[in-house]
């Protein structure tokens, strides 16, 4: 195995024959590897250096190849590269602890794993064996993942739609996208019935006795940067007191500083019942999760069997990785260039709104900004229809992305909306935004190509 040849060609037949390419028609031709990166850019085989504005799906937020996170990682495989979970360890009892800090309210008890799917796994699970109930009330437009449930909840993003699902017993629900509103209303003369629905949905799917949680991204991501008006949490809130839902707040992609606060939850000043996170946590340096319930729920457990595991929870490397970037985001004042660099990417981005044709829509919070794709401002007639999104070939954003990836810039291009995100780390510089705003605009115009 030691000799297995690695010269360009070879590397580029392994990728083709031998790996799987998550979400996608398997491609003819490798991509382009990537051997390098350092804060906002990465550089590719070609030598070439591009500016990375989506942070590999919105994970590395402190950008790439921090020197601190890199030490920790190397004193921590050193000392204990990681041990059966049935054991404490000091990464693992610390992050917990740190965990407990920095979320909101008294959320306090964690269970850490290695991913995002893999946190919503444990957090319906939990809300399952904490209210006794089975339904758990889904928004469309959502992603919280890959694996059966998760994917089963992420309703209405085309991933879904080629698997066989498992897991939960599910109840639809609309998202607060305010744009295309499915109650046909206009904020903010709609009095929240998006909200008000979640109410009937809950009654009339066996209220208090039958619906056990809703889940559902703060701001949802990958779907199309949707960002609530600023009612709706506190309204979700009450409605699931009345009823005794939990709320389960998917931050796996909005969590730590993306978009201004620590937690997307924070703006609105409400708490969940649970929080998932990954991404942020460890910004990529190596794969985790976590669960993060509400003091009432993790007491329930001291005399409950808990029913969720895996070999690698609480591993011991991702544990310190983590532990050494929620630090940074301090020490660095990152939540803070959230805010301000966000509010000038945003500003930026409303100025090619005015520019181009096909640009509908623009919105976000922090450095996590939307541009919804249109083919006609004036109808809103969407750039393309869903089904189209999963033909195969170019369509009109992957095709931007294309324009974007020649002119040496990755931004989250290929989701399964007709939202371009760009999400910059959150050390990003108003020279880097400038830059990379120049490339989308220029992107942009492939985009218009398809108006009418
Ligand atoms: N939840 C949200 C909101 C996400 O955006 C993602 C991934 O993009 C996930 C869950 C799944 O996370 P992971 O890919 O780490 O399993």
């Amino acid at each position: 195995l030691k000799s297995i040849p690695t010269t360009k060609e070879d590397l580029d037949s392994y990728e083709v024959k031998n790996n799987f390419h998550s979400w996608s028609y398997q491609p003819e031709k490798s991509p382009m590897r990537v051997v390098s990166a350092k804060g906002v850019r990465f550089t590719t085989e070609d030598g070439r250096e591009r500016l990375d504005f989506s942070s590999c799906f919105v994970s590395h937020n402190i950008g790439h190849q921090d020197q601190r996170v890199i030490d920790a990682m190397c004193k921590q495989a050193n000392e204990l590269t990681s041990f059966a979970p049935s054991m404490s360890t000091k990464p693992r009892a610390v992050l917990a602890k740190m965990l407990a800090e920095v979320t909101p309210g008294d959320l306090s008890k964690s269970f850490i794993s290695l991913g995002g799917t893999e946190a919503n796994e444990a957090a319906i699970k939990i809300a399952h064996q904490f209210t006794g109930r089975r339904k758990i009330i889904g928004r469309f437009r959502s992603y919280h993942g890959g694996t059966a449930t998760s994917m089963s909840l992420s309703l209405g993003d085309s991933r879904g739609w080629q698997q066989v699902l498992g897991g939960a017993d599910l109840v639809r629900v609309p998202q607060p996208y305010c744009y295309r509103c499915m109650f046909g209303q206009t904020y903010p003369g709609c009095k929240m019935e998006c909200v008000k629905y979640v109410d009937e949905v809950i009654e009339l799917e066996g209220g208090g006795d039958k619906v056990a949680a809703i889940i559902f991204e703060p701001i949802t991501g990958a779907n199309g940067i949707i960002v609530p008006p600023d009612e709706y949490m506190k309204e979700l809130r009450a409605v699931c007191d009345k009823w005794g839902v939990l709320m389960i707040a998917d931050e796996v992609m909005t969590g730590f500083g993306r978009t201004g606060e620590w937690f997307a939850m924070n703006h609105w000043d409400v708490v969940p019942d649970i929080m998932t996170m990954a991404k942020g946590l460890s910004c990529g340096y190596l794969p985790i999760g976590a669960t993060v319930v509400r003091e009432h729920i993790g007491e329930a457990f001291k005399n409950t069997f808990f029913g969720h595991g895996c070999t690698y929870a609480g591993h011991a490397m991702s544990c310190a990785a983590a532990g050494a970037v929620l630090p940074i985001y301090q020490e660095d004042n990152l939540i803070e260039n959230s805010r301000v660099m966000g509010a000038y990417l945003l500003d930026k981005a409303m100025e090619l709104k005015d520019k181009h044709p096909s640009v509908g829509d623009v919105r976000g919070k922090g450095l996590f900004v939307g541009i919804e794709l249109v083919k006609n401002k004036e109808t809103k007639e969407p750039i393309m229809a869903v089904a189209d999104r999963v033909k195969k070939g170019l369509n009109p954003k992957t095709a931007v992305g294309a324009k974007l990836g020649e002119l040496g810039m990755m931004a989250m291009a290929a989701n399964p909306s007709n939202v371009i995100a760009m999400a910059p780390a959150l050390i990003v510089t108003k020279d880097e935004i400038d830059e990379g705003i120049a490339k989308m605009d220029e992107a942009l115009k492939v985009a218009d190509t398809y108006c009418e």
